[in-house]
């Protein structure tokens, strides 16, 4: 299984897209959240992705920087449904109030031609917390992360013999995710910014951690590869080499710091 990261940046990024990535494996794809517009276009387009191959998508809450991608997803779907030149249906997962929201916006939003389709051919899919679904073949279990801004769910999925990926959303962990992301063979988390820069950024303020936070929450948790995002984007360009020598002071797995586009093979033992 591949992990092909579209967009690493927090809400408000300009050097590079909103954090959203997608899942593949055997030519299939589960693309979860869709960045902040029309931007998830060009970096599916500059992954090599063909968005008419994507049947499963995942939202994990509803600030624009995580939703209004997917209802660009939606009106291309929608529209080539109707043009014969997409094959097939789509499920898009997320809780109550994200599938209600877009249930709202869609048919307003969309031509009576492409709105024909929701609810036909793409399917809003309602999760609960602890819920389970099968996706690209693997178990696939949704949880509530807790949060005290907007409701927002993760995910964990099973990658075979007892491993898991665990996405924890754009949120600091807590105790609620244990199970979950405990143990991980992949963590993926996010960290606003440097702890050292900490008093410029403000990460606390934002509800948000910083590098080492997240790599002290994964040496806890016995996580063997963690994946940092949303992060702030003012010195994208030494991001990588300036997180990892932060992080790697306190965590002792496997730290990635993804640039936009990048892929991750998600080897098994
Ligand atoms: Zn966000």
């Amino acid at each position: 299984m591949k992990l092909i990261m579209l967009g690493t940046g927090n809400a408000l990024v300009t050097e590079c897209y909103n954090t959203c990535f997608v899942l593949e494996e055997n030519r299939e794809y589960f693309l979860v959240d869709g960045g902040g517009g029309n931007g998830i276009l060009r970096q599916l387009k500059d992954a090599g992705i063909n968005w008419k191959k994507i049947h499963e998508i995942f939202v994990t809450h509803k600030h624009v920087d995580h939703l209004l991608g997917i209802i660009w997803m939606v009106r291309m779907i929608c529209q080539y449904m109707n043009q014969n030149q997409y094959q097939g249906e789509t499920r898009i997962y997320a809780h109550e109030e994200v599938t209600a929201l877009i249930r709202e916006m869609t048919p307003k939003l969309l031509t009576e031609k492409e709105a024909q389709f929701l609810g036909k051919r793409l399917h809003l899919i309602s999760v609960e917390d602890k819920e389970e679904r099968l996706i690209l073949e693997r178990k696939v279990t949704f949880f509530d992360i807790h949060s005290k801004k907007a409701k927002q769910f993760g995910f964990c999925m099973e990658l075979g013999k007892g491993q898991k990926l665990t996405c924890c959303g754009d949120e600091p962990y807590n105790d609620w995710e244990e199970a979950y992301a405990k143990e991980s063979r992949w963590l993926l988390h996010e960290a606003f910014c440097l702890h050292s820069q900490a008093e410029v950024f403000k990460p606390y303020e934002k509800h948000h951690s910083t590098v080492k936070d997240a790599c002290e929450l994964a040496e806890r948790l016995k996580v063997k590869n963690l994946l940092l995002y949303h992060t702030e984007d003012k010195n994208i360009r030494n991001r990588k080499s300036c997180y990892f020598s932060e992080g790697k002071n306190y965590f002792h797995g496997n730290l990635y710091i993804p640039d936009d586009l990048e892929v991750l093979e998600l080897e098994e033992e």
